[in-house]
């Protein structure tokens, strides 16, 4: 088993999963260029290094948790990064969610160094990464998914093989543009059943037992009031915000004109998130897109 690792992007999730890696022992060494989150995890009983370079030195397992694709390419590839100052043979780790070219791109950089590369992006939000309850979707050797998994086990509930290098991210970025492109039909749904008189409690018992059922419908449901606990009905507040949505269909949206694969609907479902932060509601979750349908229509 490893015992120790560099952790670099302590933000909303990678400060709660650093903190898991304490508590189960492991060493940690951690870098972010927000001082108050490198402090945060010193309290915690992490070391500090000055910059990502020292933070590599002396580690075994680098983790990554940045918010997008320059980040990553920056902190592996560039000057005084990871690949520069890591010794030979580290696993390399990165559970951002970028596009699964960066992945590819960093990995084969990586290998010229002699060391290995996984993606590993994951589902669940801030609460599944308090819980450690997090899945991680990993793509890479499956030699270095055996050797990563007590690691991310540490950290998450499930830990998915998905294949090679970027088909975590590939998975990840496919199931949210099915799951925006379910909640808006979702909130379309509900929203014309009651244009046209129909109780929405009386809709969701007969969509959730009917074929229009999905996880949109049954367990996250975007009107307000028929289910207690999900954003919804908490003024869209706290899940999954509509900034990150925008932000993983954008990555499908270049996934797919590099495959040149048509997604109509994903397509669509991008340019409905951006007018939904554009209406001003970048800090709500995405839910709340039966709330704008509703406006848009008055
Ligand atoms: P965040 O913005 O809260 O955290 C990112 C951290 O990286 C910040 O602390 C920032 O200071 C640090 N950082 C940025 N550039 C750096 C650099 N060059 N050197 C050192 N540190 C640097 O983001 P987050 O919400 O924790 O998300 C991280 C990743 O996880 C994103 O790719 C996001 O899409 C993905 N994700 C987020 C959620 C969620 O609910 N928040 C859920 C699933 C996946």
């Amino acid at each position: 088993r490893y015992s120790r690792i560099g952790f670099v992007g302590l933000g909303n999730m990678g400060g709660h999963m650093a903190k898991n890696l304490l508590k189960k022992s492991y060493k940690l060494t951690v870098y972010d260029l927000n001082k108050s989150a490198v402090t945060n995890l010193v309290e915690a009983g992490a070391n500090s290094a000055p910059n990502v370079a020292e933070m590599s030195k002396e580690v075994e397992v680098v983790i990554s948790m940045l918010p997008s694709n320059q980040h990553v390419l920056d902190i592996y590839t560039g000057e005084n990064g990871v690949l520069s100052a890591a010794k030979k043979n580290v696993l390399l780790i990165d559970s951002s969610t970028v596009d699964p070219s960066v992945s590819q791109s960093v990995a084969s950089q990586a290998q010229k160094h002699n060391l290995r590369f996984i993606d590993s992006p994951v589902s669940g939000g801030v609460n599944a990464a308090k819980d450690g309850t997090l899945t991680f979707m990993v793509g890479g050797s499956s030699t270095d998914f055996d050797h990563a998994q007590s690691v991310l086990e540490a950290m998450g509930s499930r830990v998915v093989y998905c294949g090679d290098v970027g088909m975590g991210q590939a998975a990840k970025l496919c199931n949210n543009m099915l799951l925006a492109i379910s909640m808006i039909g979702t909130a379309e749904a509900f929203n014309l059943g009651q244009k046209l008189g129909l109780d929405a409690k009386v809709l969701a018992n007969i969509i959730n037992s009917s074929s229009g059922r999905c996880w949109s419908s049954d367990l996250y449901n975007p009107v307000p009031g028929i289910l207690p606990n999900v954003p919804s009905s908490k003024n869209y507040e706290g899940g999954f915000g509509t900034t990150l949505m925008a932000k993983d269909l954008g990555l499908a949206q270049s996934a797919a004109i590099r495959t040149q694969t048509p997604i109509p609907l994903g397509s669509l479902a991008h340019q409905i998130y951006r007018a939904i932060i554009a209406h001003g509601f970048s800090n709500k979750d995405f839910s709340v897109v039966y709330q704008f349908l509703k406006e848009s229509a008055s």
